[in-house]
């Protein structure tokens, strides 16, 4: 499994992650980044990498 970290300071919610990877980000009721999810399957590292490089905060991270 890899792991997934989001830094909630820098997002701004601007939705990029929860389009690509929905059952991992969502942008809440309240406007603000949900994580749904804190690991995802191996076999998903490249999806995730892509996540990670779209972001443009740099705010996701994993391990
Ligand atoms: S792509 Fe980055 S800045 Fe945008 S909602 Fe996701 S974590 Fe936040």
């Amino acid at each position: 499994m890899v792991e997934v970290k989001v830094d909630f300071a820098r997002c701004d919610a601007n939705g990029t992650c929860a389009a690509l990877m929905p059952d991992v980000f969502r942008i809440g009721e309240d406007g603000l980044l949900e994580q749904l999810a804190t690991v995802v399957e191996d076999g998903r590292a490249d999806e995730l990498e892509e996540v990670v490089l779209c972001c443009p905060l740099g705010a996701i991270s994993r391990s």
